[in-house]
């Protein structure tokens, strides 16, 4: 089978033997796709994982050979997400599942830009679905990434009609601003880009250009933080109202960060959100199935041979997010 693993700071598409599921129970998969996600980009980029790392998580696959007492069966065609917690640790008790060793350590394997990958049966059984039938194989990719933003705004605990600002509309932030939506908030999204601009309004969600967050911006009850540039954190200090919630969805620079004055004599929260537990997922699936949230257009597909220029046009933001086709 084909991989993509990272070597010597690319990304190199080579052969690896094929994996079987021998006598373990779950499912072997056929890899139809896998979105490229921004945490990839942040493992390549920064070098946070060794050579010979399959990254890749965001998978659309067929099931080729499975061993489950759930009602999959082979041939069907399905999404899951990569990490399940335990349930039962101080962290899944606390809420906080996506903190739970267990989570950390599950995994699908070796990684989703492979043609084949092992589901375990734990997966089967708590984090996959079959793919419904309105949806596109790219549309379902997003599966899991919105599954990440419906747990963000479930964190944030706003009030219904709550007013929040999107502050970076790359795919994550056109994803976040529709879930918000979804789920009762009055959204406005921002970015530097113009065309990103423009895709939210095609959503039906207002958006402006960051120059032109001016004194008469009304404040807002919430901050969403796709981005992370040191500049986003000064805009969402000046839109957030006193008493307000920001939320925080990306990495910083090292040392940048919300000043402990604002917050206090402010009296803002600021929160992190990090991964879905299995309800986001599903509670993201029934988004997508529904067209509660709208994935057209946001992604740019490319064969798994094309995969280290993917890589490039995502980090040079010629694109938004990008989908691997893996077997077509
Ligand atoms: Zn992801
Ligand atoms: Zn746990």
């Amino acid at each position: 089978m084909k991989i993509a693993v990272i070597e010597n700071e690319k990304i190199v598409v080579k052969n690896a033997p094929n994996i079987t599921l021998d006598n373990r129970d779950g499912a072997i998969v056929k890899v139809l796709g896998c979105g490229l996600c921004g945490s990839d980009i942040v493992k390549f980029r920064e070098k946070i994982s060794p050579d010979g790392t399959v990254l890749g998580h965001e998978i659309v696959a067929e099931i080729v050979d499975i061993n489950s007492k759930t009602d999959f069966k082979k041939g069907d065609r399905i999404i899951t997400s990569h990490h399940i917690p335990c349930g039962t640790c101080h962290y899944c008790k606390s809420g906080n599942v996506s903190m739970c060793k267990h989570f950390k350590s599950t995994n699908i394997r070796p990684g989703g830009f492979s043609e084949l990958v092992y589901v375990s049966e734990e997966h089967l059984s708590n984090v996959a679905y079959l793919i419904p039938e309105n949806l596109t194989e790219v549309e379902a990719s997003f599966y899991e990434p919105l599954g990440c933003c419906v747990r963000a705004v479930k964190r944030a605990r706003l009030m219904e009609s709550s007013s929040v600002l999107v502050v970076g509309l790359g795919s994550i932030g056109i994803l976040m601003a529709q879930a918000l939506r979804a789920f009762g908030m009055n959204v406005i999204g921002c970015d530097l880009i113009d065309e990103r601009v423009e895709l939210l309004k095609s959503f039906g969600i207002n958006a402006i250009n960051v120059k032109d967050l001016d004194e008469n911006f009304e404040k807002t009850d919430a901050v969403f933080m796709t981005s992370g540039a040191d500049k986003a954190l000064d805009t969402a200090l000046k839109a957030i109202r006193s008493g307000g919630t920001i939320l925080v969805f990306s990495s910083t620079p090292l040392n940048s960060g919300y000043p402990n004055n604002e917050i206090y004599y402010r009296e803002l929260t600021v929160l992190g959100s990090y991964s879905p537990s299995p309800a986001d997922l599903k509670d993201s699936l029934g988004l997508l199935e529904t067209g509660k949230v709208n994935v057209k257009g946001i992604s740019t597909t490319y064969k798994l041979d094309d995969i280290q220029k993917a890589f490039d046009d995502t980090i040079s933001n010629r694109i938004m997010k990008a989908y691997i086709e893996i077997n077509k």
